[in-house]
């Protein structure tokens, strides 16, 4: 047999079973201990994944203590990937084109009887179920831990549909083609032309430089990429776009597709596992000349990669938030010094990290400082919650100047943005009478409260009064229409309209988040129409993109949503952007934290005023003092880096030195605490050298996750190096902690 080539798939013996991987060395130990292993059978005569993207997962193995296997599964087309690691088995994907299971809890039961039989699984499907009437994909439900036969199951008592609904193809498609402006025609304005002639030279020169173009919302950035983009591709090269989610930013893929037509791949979310295969494919033969993609776009297999753009390179989407625990952007950083390629950071509030490697020298900074056309940035006037509070009593969710603001809006036609960066309804519920409260019995945290609309569907009804139900009251309850869910593991119970505990019926919510300020919002202006955008309203496949196109078109006239609405998008029609709670990250035991509320409050008010009538901006906060508050009223970024520069110098945070972040996992506290003690004993002689220190160990912020007690440390240095080195030297020694350890390298939330 000739020798597969790196990067061809192949069948490996296992311990007793056949399991296909993907040849990484040849002739080698793999580094992360496995011994190499005989083949048995090729699967691919040439390398399905080229050398060059073999490479940057082993680099990216390496970064950030993973296994080579968990990198190249995000390097592999669907269909093609294997799990956990370089040899396990291959996932079987059905690739059913535009094909989509849709399973709905039937309104209709054909049996009516009770079902006791019904098993603890089905009975939390059902739940799952109930909270969405227009039905959930099965993949979704697969996701969400409800196998097939679950389905199966209860298809068979008759208390839920499942039927193969013909997707309309790919709704972003459809609403990325229907507003193509060409940009290429339009005149770039003198400060924009000169930042793309810099980056114009920085290109020719066909060497890998990073440059971080620091503008400021509606400087026009994405002009710039289509040009620069343009000129890459003329030159025979290729062009990597990134973006933090498609859908959010459908403007920037329809320019790019009206430019380069079937020449430009787009990866995106709502395409089916089969579509992203064939995308997949042609790219690696060479047909696509730009990728526009999320963050695992950065592993496309494109061989003449001239340019990377990160686009939004500050937003916390590009880190994954599960193994392999990579950042996009900097993996693009990466694989662009090994191609000789440009990489273009573009944000108006670069992270920390990025501006500071500008400061240094490290990058080329490039800034635009005005917007296009000389339209001005929104105004943005602070109002003091405290101040409302005390006139106004302590249940003011919409403050009297913005409730004002918008009736003014909604008068003249114009469009508003509501930002509140927490969803749900309430984000507790508890009992006057004895206190009780709705706490996650597997997380550390309180359920947040959902309304449910139009109440529960009947069989459920049905299924909450067998006698084995703990909540035996639900019957009732399940007219309330409150369900309070976990947002860490999805646990989810009905909220009874009486106490679980004392019988009195004196419930009372605590808190508030989107979905209430939709329903004040309605109530205050019943001839508004308001679109609501968080994770809840936009789980249905389609429904953002239908979202967006509604208010992108004018009928919709208020938006209310998390952060989701306050990226990148471009609505000429605004020009009010109301901030519920401004401070609602500044709580956070976060060092993040200022950094995460100055972007966000930037660039929500960079919404305003983008077309041709001036914006404001209007924002209620508890802590109008704060320096990230104040600062983005004054959308004032160098002002605020250098504020909090000195914050992180000071306390020796990123960007002035590295962090290493490990989670132990236990069944006890105990356990995991002593599991903690053990690796950071075993890790404590590396640090004589004097390159890290060692933090911890002590109990994460999130105590308990999914049934299981967590226990946290810190490595702390100047050189990452040191670090993981010593970490997989104390890991390799303890193969059984290492199971229960997570271990994050650059961590950009750390609970
Ligand atoms: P940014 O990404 O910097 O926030 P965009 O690229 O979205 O800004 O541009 C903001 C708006 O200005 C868009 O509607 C875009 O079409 C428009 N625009 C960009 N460049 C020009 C130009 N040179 N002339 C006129 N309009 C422009
Ligand atoms: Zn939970």
């Amino acid at each position: 047999m000739a020798v597969p080539p790196i990067g061809a798939r192949v069948r490996v013996p296992v311990g007793t079973r056949t399991l296909t991987g993907c040849v990484v060395q040849h002739d080698a130990l793999i580094e992360d201990g496995t011994d190499a292993k005989d083949i048995v059978e090729a699967v691919d005569r040439e390398a399905l994944l080229p050398p060059s993207i073999v490479d940057l997962c082993r680099w990216v193995a390496e970064y950030y203590v993973a296994g080579i296997g968990d990198a190249l599964a995000v390097a592999m087309p669907p269909g093609a990937r294997g799990r956990a690691n370089a040899f396990k088995k291959q996932r079987v994907v059905r690739a059913t084109a535009h094909g989509l299971e849709m399973v709905r809890l039937k309104p209709d039961p054909t049996t009516t009887e009770v079902h006791p039989t019904v098993t603890e699984k089905q009975r939390a499907a059902l739940e799952i179920l109930a909270a969405a009437p227009e039905g959930i994909a099965s993949t979704e439900l697969r996701d969400r831990g409800v196998t097939a036969g679950v389905l199966t199951g209860l298809a068979k008592r008759g208390l839920v549909s499942i039927h193969s609904e013909r997707d309309e193809r790919d709704p972003f498609e459809r609403a990325a083609m229907a507003d193509v402006t060409p940009g290429v025609s339009r005149e770039l304005t003198e400060e924009q032309r000169l930042a793309a002639d810099e980056l114009f030279a920085l290109a020719d020169a066909r060497e890998f430089r990073v440059a971080l173009l620091h503008g400021v919302t509606g400087s026009g950035k994405t002009e710039i990429y289509l040009r620069l983009a343009d000129r890459i591709c003329r030159a025979g090269r290729q062009v990597l776009l990134m973006v933090p989610e498609i859908a959010l930013t459908p403007s920037i893929a329809a320019l790019f597709r009206g430019t380069f037509g079937n020449r430009v791949a787009i990866q995106h979310s709502a395409l089916s596992d089969g579509e992203r295969h064939d995308q997949w494919h042609r790219i690696r033969r060479g047909e696509i000349d730009v990728v526009v993609g999320t963050r695992s776009a950065v592993f496309a297999p494109l061989d003449r990669l001239g340019l990377v753009i990160v686009d939004e390179e500050h937003d916390g989407s590009y880190k994954q938030e599960e193994t392999p625990r990579y950042h996009g952007r900097d993996v693009a950083i990466l694989r662009a010094s090994r191609a000789g390629a440009l990489v273009v950071l573009g944000s108006a509030t670069p992270s920390m990290e990025s501006y500071q490697n500008a400061s240094a020298g490290k990058y080329v900074r490039i800034t635009l400082e005005k917007r296009v056309l000389d339209r001005p940035l929104a105004s943005v006037r602070l109002v003091d919650m405290r101040t409302e509070y005390a006139d106004e009593g302590p249940d003011v969710v919409i403050s009297r100047d913005l409730a004002a603001a918008i009736g003014d809006r909604l008068a003249r036609r114009e469009q508003v943005l509501v930002l509140l960066n927490r969803r749900g309804y309430s984000t507790a519920v508890f009992c006057r009478q004895c206190g009780d409260t709705f706490e996650c019995p597997n997380c550390s945290v309180s359920l947040t409260v959902h309304r449910v609309r139009g109440g529960l569907p009947r069989p459920f009804d049905k299924l909450r009064v067998a006698p084995s139900n703990v909540e035996g009251r639900a019957s009732e309850a399940s007219r309330a229409g409150w369900r309070a869910r976990c947002h860490y593991c999805n646990y989810s119970v009905i909220v009874p309209k009486v106490c679980r505990k004392c019988a009195a019926p004196y419930l009372e919510h605590a808190g508030f988040g989107t979905e209430r300020i939709e329903e004040q919002l309605n109530e205050r202006f019943p001839d508004a129409r308001i679109g609501r955008v968080d994770r809840d309203s936009v789980r249905r496949k389609g429904a953002l993109t239908q979202l967006l196109t509604k208010f992108a078109s004018g009928e919709l006239d208020i938006l209310v949503g998390t952060q989701m609405i306050a990226k990148g998008h471009d609505f000429p029609g605004i020009t009010l952007v109301g901030v519920i709670s401004a401070d609602v990250g500044l709580g956070l035991a976060d060092f993040r934290a200022s950094e995460r509320t100055f972007q966000l409050l930037t660039q929500v008010a960079g919404r305003a005023g983008r077309g041709e009538l001036a914006g404001e901006a209007i924002v209620q906060t508890l802590y109008p003092e704060h320096y990230s508050i104040q600062l983005a009223c004054r959308q004032d970024y160098p002002a605020f880096f250098e504020r909090e520069v000195v914050y992180r110098r000071g306390m020796r945070y990123p960007p002035f030195l590295a962090l290493i972040n490990g989670v132990v996992r236990g069944r006890t506290f105990d356990e995991a605490m002593q599991h903690a003690r053990e690796i950071v004993r075993r890790l404590e002689p590396a640090t004589a050298a004097g390159t890290f220190t060692i933090l911890g160990p002590a109990p994460a912020p999130l105590g308990r996750l999914r049934g299981e007690h967590r226990v946290q440390f810190f490595l702390k240095g100047s050189r990452r190096a040191d670090m993981r080195h010593a970490l997989m030297e104390v890991v390799a020694g303890m193969p059984e902690i290492r199971r229960r350890l997570t271990i994050d390298v650059d961590p950009l939330s750390v609970l």
